[in-house]
């Protein structure tokens, strides 16, 4: 019995040193945090936490492009003001906590409202992530941007990058000087994803308003609530809370190093149109997109469809047409299509398909291997 009694004492003792001991070695860990710009390194502090995020501390790069995140308007007001107006450096500062989470090393890319992003801007971003992740230092990044054209540059990343280190793009609804700004606190909890390991793999992210959505289903859904980067009926994949990460589901679509595109010799994409269909639409819109474009992306109504009079036009057509929809969820199959020399753009939305079809145009996709695509990213 008393033998009995000693092993079990010895097995309890085991467990605890297997257990509690890792994490408060992790607690107690003393780290030190520097925020730097491109070119001048500001602060260099010591500090610790028992936060989840701190564990695995390592290099969170952030890449600054604008948006209203850094927008400065009227004290208190939430419209009227000018995005991309605060530097990657103010952004940081404003949140002095980002030291309990990891290093930061800023790289300001530009200061534009996201409408004057461009497939350059994604490029650059692109190469520079692809060149930085090489890096040993580097845990992972996070690309502030506005809100408006976030759901576009995130699926583009998350089809050219080439690294299985977080990604994270993240902005803000109201702008740096507004009452109760959301940028600080998204900018925070985007360091803390960045910096995790249950990131790690995942593809590219987007984490606003304490949720992590993928960056294949993200979409703005409001021009004004806090709440307005969603990711439709596909949902949230994760949660912040205090900068604890947790992650409920995973992409189940291609993404990042397993993706087949190769950006490395390009300087600019393939020009493709998103033609939207309404009542009454007029089909010369169509010719006119065919002949200044490499491919067309439709936003039909419904299940991507259309009237007779852009039918005949559609059929009529040389260089590759995929179909999307409208409407912001559902899917669209090729049983679903009107025009034969067409592809089904899966779930995709019209800004979506446009990307996925510009890259393919890079490969020189004929229309078997447009289908491929569509149905694998
Ligand atoms: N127009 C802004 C932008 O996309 C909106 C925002 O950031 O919320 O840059």
């Amino acid at each position: 019995m008393k033998k009995l009694l000693r092993i079990l004492l010895c097995f309890i003792l085991v467990l605890s040193l297997l257990g509690c001991g890792s994490d408060d070695k992790n607690a107690k860990k003393t780290t030190k945090a520097s925020v730097s710009a491109s070119k001048k390194t500001t602060t260099s502090t010591t500090s610790s936490s028992s936060n989840e995020s701190t564990k695995g501390k390592g290099k969170v790069v952030v890449l600054a492009t604008g948006g209203t995140i850094a927008g400065v308007g009227e004290k208190g007001k939430t419209a009227g003001y000018k995005p991309g107006s605060l530097s990657a450096d103010d952004l940081l500062s404003a949140v002095p906590e980002l030291k309990n989470v990891a290093d930061i090393e800023a790289v300001q890319v530009c200061n534009v409202n996201s409408d004057d992003i461009t497939a350059e801007t994604w490029l650059t971003v692109a190469k520079k992530i692809n060149e930085m992740s090489a890096r040993d230092d580097v845990k992972g990044f996070v690309v502030t941007h506005g809100t408006d054209t976030m759901e576009e540059t995130a699926y583009f990343l998350n089809l050219v990058v080439k690294t299985d280190k977080p990604v994270v793009l993240t902005g803000s609804m109201r702008p740096s000087t507004s009452i109760s700004a959301d940028g600080p606190m998204n900018l925070y909890e985007s360091v803390c994803v960045a910096a995790s390991d249950k990131a790690v793999g995942q593809g590219v992210l987007t984490v606003f308003s304490d949720k992590i959505f993928s960056a294949r289903s993200v979409v703005k859904t409001s021009t004004y609530k806090v709440t307005a980067i969603s990711a439709g009926e596909m949902g949230a994949i994760g949660i912040v809370r205090d900068g604890a990460v947790f992650l409920y589901e995973s992409p189940a679509k291609k993404h990042t190093s397993q993706s087949e595109f190769d950006i490395s010799k390009l300087t600019n994409l393939p020009k493709v149109s998103i033609v939207y269909f309404s009542v009454d639409a007029d089909p010369e819109i169509l010719k006119y997109a065919a002949k200044n474009s490499e491919g067309i992306v439709i936003a039909g109504a419904g299940a991507g469809e259309f009237s007779e009079k852009w039918v005949n036009v559609i059929n009529d057509l040389k260089i590759p047409v995929v179909i999307s929809s409208r409407i912001d969820d559902g899917v669209i199959t090729k049983d679903n299509l009107l025009c034969k020399n067409t592809v089904a753009a899966d779930n995709l939305s019209p800004q979506k398909a446009s990307i996925l079809l510009r890259l393919a145009l890079t490969i020189k996709a004929d229309t078997a291997k447009l289908e491929q695509l569509f149905a694998e990213y």
